[in-house]
């Protein structure tokens, strides 16, 4: 597996992703399908051209900008799976702490709260209308938050 001056560990990580990767024909059904792509985010065509040439990808801002849709991966002809290449870039990148903080802020409220966006007067009364409990997330559910968090290693991204 090619190494890069660049990035030494990038070997370890490629045989993970390369496998995926390699089988791309570069058809470009998934640029065509991914709604992340047609208002300026990933592109995953090129990712995986890049991946498969062992290059990584430079823009690792974008990898959070795919919706996780998997419109790709089931268009993709050849079982290249870009959905889950980039799922193993993004947990690369957070595995270095390369996390935009907005998605830490929202770790660390799930944490505390058990919800990952505040709860505003709107989305009261929404939840008011639709017969929601409008209230605070109990204390039972808390824990059960806080014991997800602890299981799936999300703990590492809420440190302050
Ligand atoms: S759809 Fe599959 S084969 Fe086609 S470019 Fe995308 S990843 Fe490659
Ligand atoms: S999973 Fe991501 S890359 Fe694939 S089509 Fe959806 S937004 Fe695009």
């Amino acid at each position: 597996m090619r190494r890069t001056a660049a990035d030494p560990e990038i070997g370890d990580w490629l045989e993970r992703t390369a496998p995926l990767a390699l089988q791309c024909q570069q058809c470009g059904e998934c640029a065509a399908v991914c709604p992340s792509q047609r208002h300026g985010g990933i592109r995953p065509a090129e990712l995986m051209a890049r991946v498969a040439a062992g290059a990584g990808w430079p823009n690792e801002d974008s990898l959070w900008l795919c919706a996780r849709c998997m419109s790709c991966s089931e268009r993709c002809p050849s079982g290249a799976d870009p959905g889950e290449v980039i799922a193993l870039l993004r947990e690369r990148a957070a595995g270095r702490g390369q996390l935009p903080a907005y998605l830490r802020e929202e770790a660390q409220r799930f944490f505390k709260t058990g919800l990952s966006f505040p709860r505003t007067g709107m989305t009261r009364k929404l939840r008011k209308e639709l017969g929601l409990p409008v209230g605070e997330i109990s204390e039972k559910a808390l824990t059960e938050c806080s014991e997800i968090v602890r299981r799936t290693g999300l703990g590492r991204f809420v440190r302050e």
